[in-house]
């Protein structure tokens, strides 16, 4: 059995904890390793490494972080295969999606390669006569960064490439059900350059996070997972005198209009509600039918729902891999149960899905409920499976209506052919990521990530311009050379006349 441990200060870490989690491979249902789950203790090692590492690596030139995170592209690039398929072994996504996921995170070092222009501060002359100022952003220290289970190489990598080029040092705490791509993508930093003690990664639990949270020497959290959890990290990073950010679930409609291109939306929502097996913050689960759309829309879904193609990650023909541990399909099988309960119409039911060969594997078929009801649970809370629902209704005010109304915020599209439809939503939806005739509108890396209400506390998105402002903090100087001039003190605050 293989044993996964932590890095810390450039090299393997094994710590003193004895509390291990098993890790699965989703698509045999099998344990593949057992990861140490690490104590308070361990986490202590490693933000002391951490802010010793920061006093260097805070004065090195933005430059030359920028040259290494050059050359880190260039192996993530060379190692795109080997971190793939730890993705896909670990998570259960199909090849193809996880790449694309991987070329996402990738997308986020570029940006930070740019760093060297994106820390040039403000400069004023003569903000008073022969005074000058200047702002400048400077890091923060230690930085950690505590990451979900669904992305464990993007999510990661939305967070550290921007904060070591920052100048912060930085502690990341992976998901403990898919911790080996980490562990190699910070190997990778370290063979392009970066030096020991910058990036460690510390697998673990509550206790790691509990340890983080509570450390006096860590500066700012990253949290990205569900919103009871987000919320906690948020108050308690927060009581303790942290910078935060905390991304939560979601709930994502994707509303239909009566003169969209149907088989453009159609497409649109097999792939972001089925893509990835549902696992993904920006899935659609919801798909609006506005006016009378609706019976062609879930006749078309359901044949292509019946189709869909559910196998292993690594097999060539899969569109859809397993969900990511038995405990996770029992509770997205739960949901099911409960939709049929609540009066919801089960058009197609993957619940009974047995893939040969794969028998112990965590499988699910996609599922699609119609006549979906705004205060059914299965409407409300965030599945986080391959499960759609086809909520009708009359008009496009409701559609917003709807939308508005959701306690989650994260993304949302509508698909339609009217330019003042979709104008007027993109202006009136009250939700952080907005497509239009795109179903899964994630910004690209020079822009941010970020959802609105109970889908992010915290100021701050991530990556993009966000995430500079996030990971460090601003300083103004102001300053006069004076000579010959003898000052009496002044008691008044001095302005410009
Ligand atoms: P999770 O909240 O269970 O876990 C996230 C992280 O928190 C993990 O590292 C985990 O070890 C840690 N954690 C779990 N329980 C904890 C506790 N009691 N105390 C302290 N730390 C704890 O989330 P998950 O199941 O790994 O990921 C799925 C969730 O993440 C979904 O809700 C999804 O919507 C969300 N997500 C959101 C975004 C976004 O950008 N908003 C992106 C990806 C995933």
């Amino acid at each position: 059995m293989k044993n996964i441990f932590h890095f810390v200060d450039g090299k393997e870490f094994k710590g003193d904890s004895k509390r291990t989690s098993d890790v699965f491979n989703p698509a045999t249902g099998e344990v593949e390793a057992k990861v140490s789950l690490a104590s308070k203790n361990d986490v202590d090692i490693a933000v002391k490494n951490a802010n010793e590492a920061f006093k260097e690596w805070s004065l090195t030139p933005p430059i030359t972080r920028a040259r290494i995170l050059f050359k880190y592209k260039e192996l993530i690039e060379k190692n795109s295969d080997e971190l793939t398929k730890l993705i896909v072994a670990e998570h259960g996504k199909v090849y193809d999606d996880a790449k694309g996921s991987l070329t996402r995170g990738l997308e986020v070092v570029e940006f930070a390669c740019g760093i060297p222009h994106l820390l040039k501060g403000e400069f004023t002359e003569n903000v008073g006569k022969g005074v000058d100022s200047w702002s400048m952003r400077q890091p923060l220290g230690v930085c950690a960064g505590i990451t979900p289970f669904n992305f464990p190489a993007m999510v990661p990598m939305w967070m550290f490439p921007m904060a070591i080029a920052c100048g912060n040092t930085f502690i990341l705490k992976p998901s403990e059900k898919d911790p080996s791509c980490p562990l190699m993508l910070a190997q990778l930093l370290k063979e392009a350059g970066l030096p020991d003690g910058v990036l460690n990664v510390i697998n673990g639990d509550k206790e790691s996070v509990d340890a983080l949270l509570e450390h006096k020497d860590v500066s700012a959290i990253s949290f990205v997972g569900s919103t009871g959890i987000a919320k906690y990290i948020y108050e308690n990073a927060a009581k303790n005198e942290k910078r935060v950010q905390a991304l939560g679930g979601a709930k994502n409609h994707c509303v239909v209009m009566p003169d969209s291109d149907l088989d453009q939306a159609v497409n649109g929502l097999m792939g972001a509600a089925y893509g990835s097996a549902g696992e993904r913050c920006m899935a659609q689960s919801v798909a609006v039918a506005v006016g009378n759309i609706g019976d062609e829309l879930v006749k078309r879904l359901s044949e292509k729902v019946e189709a869909l193609k559910v196998g292993p990650g690594m097999d060539k023909g899969s569109e859809m891999g397993p969900l990511v541990t038995k405990e996770h399909l029992e509770k997205v099988k739960g949901y099911v149960d409960l939709g049929v309960e609540e009066g919801a119409k089960l058009v197609v039911d993957g619940r009974n899905l047995k893939l040969q060969g794969y028998e112990n594997g965590f499988y699910i078929g996609g599922c699609l409920f119609d006549h979906v009801k705004e205060d059914m649970r299965i409407y409300k809370e965030e599945i986080f499976g391959p499960v759609l629902s086809v909520v009708r209704v009359e008009d496009f005010n409701t559609a917003v209506d709807l939308v508005n109304n959701h306690e989650y915020g994260n993304g949302t599209s509508i698909f339609t052919r009217d330019g003042d439809s979709a104008r007027t939503f993109a202006s009136k939806i009250k939700v952080g990521m907005v497509g239009v005739n795109i179903p899964i509108p994630v910004p690209m890396a020079f822009h941010s990530f970020g959802g609105w209400k109970r889908s992010l506390f915290g100021d701050q998105h991530m990556h993009g311009p966000e995430g500079v402002r996030f990971y460090t903090k601003l300083k103004t100087i102001t300053s006069r050379w004076p000579s010959g001039i003898k000052d009496n003190p002044e008691f008044i605050m001095p302005t410009m006349k």
